[in-house]
């Protein structure tokens, strides 16, 4: 008898503590839903013109209001590339505008550990051109192109029917015609990247990828085009949009973006900071703007 009260106090400081346990919850997870998301965009080599479409994607990304942006820029073609080892786990996603030397054999693991294990990753245009020979890289993009890449590296995937197709065919990954202005079909409005938007839309002038291969796994296909054999294309539905579910890691990959009038396409915008988000976070919270193109005509910012 003489331990009731005692067991009272024990039982409401028990109850007190669960509950401020339960409202730091609370509150954790709703700050971790609203706060600012880290990012990190690599650049400093690349066959495209990076000086002039980092700053329109670090741009993107801040105007959004849900990131932070940091900017790595790698040591020049040709430099000593063992002291460039991004601290990747500071962020919540890291956009690559890479494509050129090597990274060291640390810097590598670093990126495989961090996406495998939950990080974001945003691949935009030439950066699946990068790394031909590193495996793990090219499990997390899906498909690439270039760099003597062939049926070895995987199918070529695209879509046909409504539904993708693995082709074996033996030939080299990556090509393109001349650069146009292209609709866009969004193959998947279920996805939280596309959810919202309109079904076809027209893309600024850009390069249409295609024949890309790569090994393809656990990849989504959010988004095509119809590769015109009018402009040197496959005549294929090939791949724009799409995802890779890596370890715990999210991938978003875009194959637009060949230059700064492809970017300042509000459809290449709205798809990288909803596909940065969506990497960061699963969710996406990032509206489709008003100024979204239509399916017959391009919409760009300055
Ligand atoms: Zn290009």
């Amino acid at each position: 008898m003489k331990d009731g009260p005692k067991n009272v106090v024990m039982t409401t400081n028990l109850c007190t503590a669960v509950l401020t346990l339960l409202c730091g919850l609370l509150v954790s997870t709703t700050v971790a839903e609203d706060r600012v998301l880290r990012a990190l965009i690599i650049d400093g080599q690349n066959n495209h013109d990076w000086q002039s479409t980092t700053p329109i994607m670090k741009r993107a990304l801040k105007d959004s209001g849900r990131f932070a942006v940091d900017v790595t820029t790698s040591p020049a073609k040709g430099q000593d590339m063992s002291t460039f080892r991004p601290k990747f786990g500071n962020y919540d996603v890291v956009v690559s505008n890479y494509n050129g030397d090597g990274w060291s054999s640390a810097a590598q693991k670093d990126f495989v550990d961090y996406v495998h294990g939950g990080g974001g990753s945003v691949v935009v245009h030439a950066a699946d051109n990068a790394f031909p020979e590193w495996p793990q890289y090219n499990e997390m993009i899906g498909l690439g192109g270039w760099g003597d890449r062939n049926e070895r590296a995987g199918p070529y995937v695209y879509i046909k029917d409504g539904k993708p197709i693995r082709d074996e065919s033996p030939g080299p990954g990556g090509s393109h015609g001349a650069q146009h202005e292209f609709q866009i079909v969004v193959q998947r409005s279920d996805h939280p990247v596309t959810q919202g938007m309109p079904r076809r839309w027209m893309h600024t002038k850009d390069e249409l990828y295609d024949r890309l291969r790569g090994p393809a796994k656990n990849m989504i296909i959010l988004a095509t085009a119809f590769s015109d054999p009018g402009t040197r294309g496959t005549g294929r539905d090939e791949p724009i949009l799409w995802t890779v579910d890596y370890g715990e890691g999210r991938v978003f990959h875009t194959v637009l973006g060949h230059a700064d009038y492809s970017m300042c396409c509000v459809g290449f915008i709205t798809s990288l900071v909803r596909g940065a988000e969506w990497a960061a976070t699963g969710k996406v919270t990032l509206p489709i703007p008003e100024d979204f193109p239509a399916p017959d005509a391009v919409s760009s910012r300055k």
